[in-house]
């Protein structure tokens, strides 16, 4: 078999499904060409099942990137209103969960099959379970599979990143790239949960399964929401937020009463003991989480002094985690596709006309919440455009 299309597109996840979309409707022919049996399965494990498919807020501060300006001219090209708006073409019933988060009401299956009914109706043909082994360039870009040769003037790589090996990621957009010339960004799992040192683990982890609203920060950036305690380690959105920013060795601070005076509640209490700092603690800790808290971390005196560095020590848990729970669990992966390599226009690169790279596979990293998609989204819209 040797084809010849306008665009091939690597990688029929959110990004790659998203692109050939738009560029069928532009009456280009468009191949997805992917690996695993069916496109799009990171779609249908997102967000618990029912895949918080945008967020109303997204903004360029959400994502991380070695140069934060690269983002705005795609996010602006394609918003979340453009995103919801398909998904209302569709008849998808969705709600917003929180800060601007919205849901499938059903099931993220639903925006997998509307992807898939876009990219029909604009004619895209998609090849799943299309082991590519080679791609190159000559007069054109050569794509060689086991089950044949596909050929275009253009190759759009979406192909992601590193996170969750078993769902079928791959660092092949990364070998892609280098095989071009184009840099990399050093790579590393991110929105993923930390895993303890030995003693911090003896201390707490028997308490998996207890969450509470906390403020975690580390270097400038801090994230006030849930965290949750795991078998191994930390997790929750606060925590996932803040690994994006961690770097291996570096403390994390937790302020476990975020806008709260302990050592006032406790100072009040009739008795200064034991019992009434628990007591103060549980206000708005889980009981067994204060009660532990308490216990590791009790005053040496019940003098103010003593009770004013509770108090700190409460705001201000420093802890090194051992390290993060790595690709297997983490959601997105920092790092990727240099975006210096790259139009923010078009997501073309510089060096290598024809050739784009859209979605997870570059440089940009979002916050939880929906941003990760709309860059998927957007990037995707974006060199789909200009194909
Ligand atoms: C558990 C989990 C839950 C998530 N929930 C959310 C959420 O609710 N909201 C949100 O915004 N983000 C969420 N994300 C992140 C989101 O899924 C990704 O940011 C997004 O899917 C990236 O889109 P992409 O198209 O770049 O990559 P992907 O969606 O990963 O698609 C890449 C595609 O390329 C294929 N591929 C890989 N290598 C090859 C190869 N060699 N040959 C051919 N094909 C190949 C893969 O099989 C895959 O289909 C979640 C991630 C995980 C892991």
């Amino acid at each position: 078999m040797d084809r010849k299309f306008d665009a091939l597109i690597l990688g029929g996840g959110a990004a790659g499904l998203m692109c050939a979309a738009e560029a069928g409707k532009r009456g280009r022919r468009v191949a997805v060409i992917e690996h695993a049996d069916r496109p799009g399965k990171k779609i249908l494990i997102s967000g618990g099942g029912r895949c918080n498919f945008t967020n109303t807020h997204c903004q360029p501060e959400h994502f991380l990137s070695a140069n934060p300006h690269f983002v705005k001219s795609a996010l602006a090209r394609y918003t979340p209103a453009d995103f919801i708006a398909l998904v209302e073409k569709h008849h998808i019933p969705y709600h917003e969960k929180t800060e601007g988060q919205l849901f499938c009401d059903r099931s993220a299956e639903e925006i997998l099959k509307m992807l898939e009914a876009e990219c029909a109706a604009a004619g895209v043909q998609i090849f799943p379970g299309t082991k590519i082994n080679e791609v190159e360039r000559a007069a054109e870009f050569v794509v060689r599979a086991e089950s044949g040769v596909f050929r275009a003037q253009a190759l759009v790589v979406a192909t992601g990143g590193l996170s969750i090996p078993k769902m079928g990621a791959t660092g092949f957009g990364y070998d892609v790239a280098r095989k071009f010339g184009l840099t990399i960004r050093a790579t590393r799992p991110a929105l993923v949960p930390f895993v303890l040192g030995v003693n911090d683990r003896n201390q707490y982890c028997d308490l998996a399964g207890v969450s509470a609203e906390v403020a975690v920060s580390t270097g400038d950036h801090a994230f006030r929401d849930k965290m949750l305690f795991t078998h191994r380690g930390l997790s929750g959105p606060a925590i996932l937020q803040i690994s994006s920013y961690w770097n291996a060795g570096e403390p994390i601070r937790i302020d476990l009463a975020p806008g709260r005076d302990i050592a006032a509640a406790t100072g009040d209490a009739k008795t200064r003991n034991t019992a009434a700092v628990r007591l103060a603690l549980q206000g708005f800790l889980p009981h067994r989480f204060a009660k532990r808290w308490v216990d590791l971390h009790t005053p040496a005196a019940w003098n103010n002094p003593a009770l004013a560095a509770l108090d700190r020590q409460t705001h201000e848990w420093i802890l090194v985690p051992q390290g993060t729970e790595g690709y297997e669990k983490a959601e997105v992966t920092a790092g990727g596709v240099d975006t210096d390599e790259l139009s923010s226009k078009t997501m073309e690169s510089r060096k290598m006309p024809g050739l784009f790279f859209i979605g997870e596979v570059v440089d940009v990293t979002g916050h939880l919440g929906g941003h990760n998609f709309q860059w998927a989204w957007a990037s995707g819209a974006s060199a789909g455009r200009a194909l």
